[in-house]
């Protein structure tokens, strides 16, 4: 925790973002505004990363504090973007929503307040956790393949498509335990 590196040039996850209205709006699209700051939703199926599978980290649209990532998402079938687990809870505020006549938890991005999602108790393993969040409120960014080593040259005379894991999901050492 000491270890924190000043010259780092991402700005401190702890520090809260405020902004006015009229800011957020300029910064926003007209839907990331009306989702993030208006605890609005947007249509099941329509977002952009709801069958992403695509590996990285999402972000949040509005301060880019650094909330999930592409190894907790899960597909939910429930047409918005779903993870078990956010990449630390402290980065997650919650609160209690009636609206709509229901009674549902509502996830926000603690630095900035703004309206991502709700969390469901009918997650998969280990939390059980669904965090369903609208793809207005994340903005993915893509992990970058790692640079060919030298550990590659050996396979270099067979074709690609030998590789039989090439179809599965990654089952990489950073994968949660089951
Ligand atoms: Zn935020």
């Amino acid at each position: 925790m000491s270890q924190k590196n000043p010259d780092q040039a991402e700005p401190d996850d702890s520090q809260p973002v405020v902004k006015t209205d009229a800011q957020w709006r300029k910064l926003l699209t007209a839907e990331q505004y009306r989702v993030t700051r208006q605890k609005g939703t947007e249509r099941a199926f329509t977002g952009e990363y709801w069958n992403c599978t695509k590996e990285g980290v999402y972000r949040c649209v509005c301060c880019g504090a650094e909330l999930f990532t592409s190894d907790t998402k899960f597909d939910s079938g429930c047409g918005w973007p779903s993870f078990y687990a956010p990449t630390d809870d402290k980065r997650i505020e919650s609160a209690i929503d009636r609206s709509h006549g229901m009674v549902r938890t509502e996830v926000m991005c603690r630095r900035c307040g703004a309206h991502l999602g709700h969390v469901f108790n009918d997650g998969p393993r280990p939390t059980g956790l669904r965090y369903c969040i609208n793809s207005a409120s994340l903005k993915l960014e893509e992990k970058t393949p790692a640079p060919a080593d030298s550990s590659d040259k050996r396979n270099a005379g067979k074709p690609k498509a030998e590789q039989p894991d090439a179809q599965k999901p990654k089952a990489d050492k950073s994968a949660p335990k089951r």
